[in-house]
């Protein structure tokens, strides 16, 4: 029977010269207590017949606890998924001068709320606001932390207490829990549901108005569509109809491009400066969607209904941090100096030719000496585009056992997340930054015992 005085006491663990320097990387308090925890497992251990480990493994076991404590969980990671606009993945990566300008702006104090010119206090969001109002030809714009908010500020301030009506067919859920009645519910707007599931017309939005309808909104499908029998009024068509009745047309655009989809060979998405020329009061969109910027939710229309978006207490609760502004500020740049497709990541993926990236799989497997090239798709995500897809090759990997090879990718530094399909894994070299190609062949280089041999 081995008795629990043969486990060395925490001090004893702590003055051990070989837990100096765990001490000095990890301070004396969390030093202590990840000890406190080795030395209760061991002890529970002892308790089943285990044999009491040295003093030496002991502290390896307080310094394997510590390093795996001082991991940070919010890590890069490598997405070889295809997946664009990867929600689960952090969506858009950002452009170099995004991340200098964050970096810069995070170092120090700025002008955050500060104008320059008269030394007095400024306001917050003039700084992306002024380029989004050259950028889309906005009467005004306002930009809180994601387009969730957005939505959520916008009916709180224009409609509480009042009908807004909307088709049918738009009463989405989004993901993540964003449902349009439930926001419309959380903002006071009382929602009017417009015509049928699959078809509404102009004449059930005039029926709505005749029943007290205060507001107009259309909302983006996002990642739901309906195909066959379907129609629904274009956003020029009801901005006619609200304006004929001196109300408003409220749009929630969703991912909210400001480049023609078409260019790169998918459906065209209304772009926020098409619903806006098409009569638009209030647009409201996502800054890490088809903008390709950092989280934030855009408010672009009529200057007199942003300035009460502006004096409403969520404005205030919703407010975009510097750092989500310093982002956006350096996007937008790109948008307005024509450089977008060179500089955004994002829009760099989606102008992608098939052809580089066939290029870019043949390299990897002249360097990785095995895998093969096949054809594939690459998708959008984030709800933006549903059903569109964009042609590329993808490094095809045939494993032994795909959890056993998954699971070994996700623990490489940084980790990589790749596509399943039955016994094969896919990586897509479109969604993967030319600068991480060197981790991800390493990484890959590193299963190698995972992968088949092939003929
Ligand atoms: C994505 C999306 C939202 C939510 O935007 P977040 O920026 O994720 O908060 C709202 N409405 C639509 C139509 C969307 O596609």
């Amino acid at each position: 029977m081995v008795s629990l005085r043969e486990i060395p006491s925490v001090d004893q663990i702590l003055q051990n010269p070989n837990t100096e320097q765990l001490l000095g990387s990890f301070g004396r308090d969390w030093t202590t207590q990840a000890v406190r925890e080795v030395l209760n497992t061991e002890r529970e251990e002892l308790k089943t017949g285990k044999p009491c480990p040295s003093e030496e493994v002991l502290i390896s076991m307080v310094s394997h606890e510590l390093q795996s404590q001082a991991q940070l969980s919010l890590r890069p990671v490598i997405n070889a998924t295809g997946v664009i606009l990867h929600t689960n993945l952090g969506r858009a990566p950002l452009s170099e001068d995004a991340l200098a300008q964050i970096q810069a702006v995070g170092a120090t104090y700025s002008t955050l709320e500060f104008d320059l010119a008269s030394g007095k206090r400024g306001k917050r969001d003039v700084h992306a606001a002024d380029q989004l109002i050259r950028l889309t030809g906005a009467e005004a714009a306002l930009i809180v932390n994601n387009n969730a908010g957005a939505v959520l500020l916008v009916l709180s301030a224009l409609a509480k207490g009042k009908k807004v009506a909307i088709s049918r067919s738009q009463l989405v859920e989004i993901g993540g829990g964003f449902r349009i009645p439930d926001v419309m519910k959380q903002s006071g707007a009382k929602l009017l549901e417009v015509g049928t599931t699959n078809r509404t017309n102009r004449a059930d939005f005039e029926t709505a108005i005749a029943e007290g309808a205060k507001m107009l909104l259309w909302a983006h499908q996002s990642n739901f569509q309906i195909v066959g029998f379907s129609s629904s009024p274009e956003i020029a068509e009801l901005g006619n109809l609200a304006h004929q009745h001196c109300l408003p047309l409220m749009v929630d655009l969703g991912s909210g491009a400001v480049v023609d989809t078409t260019r790169y060979s998918l459906r065209h998405e209304p772009t926020a400066m098409e619903v806006l020329a098409a009569g638009v009061d209030v647009v409201c969109f996502s800054g890490d969607k088809l903008l390709g910027g950092p989280q934030a939710g855009i408010i672009l229309g009529r200057a007199d209904l942003l300035e009460k978006i502006r004096k409403h207490p969520l404005y205030r609760a919703l407010r975009a941090d510097k750092l989500c502004l310093a982002g956006l500020n350096a996007t937008l740049l790109h948008y307005l100096k024509g450089e977008a497709e060179e500089k955004i990541p994002l829009i760099r993926m989606l102008a992608l030719k098939p052809e580089e990236i066939k290029t870019r799989v043949e390299a990897w497997i002249a360097e990785l000496g095995f895998g093969s090239r096949v054809k594939g798709r690459s998708t959008i995500g984030g709800g933006s585009l549903p059903g569109q897809d964009l042609p590329t090759y993808l490094l095809a990997l045939r494993c032994k056992s795909i959890p056993r090879a998954t699971a070994a990718l996700r623990q490489q530094n940084p980790p990589i997340i790749a596509r399943v399909q039955e016994d094969l894994l896919l990586l897509d070299p479109r969604t993967i930054l030319p600068w991480q190609e060197k981790d991800l062949l390493k990484g890959l280089k590193s299963i190698e015992n995972h992968i088949e041999v092939q003929e």
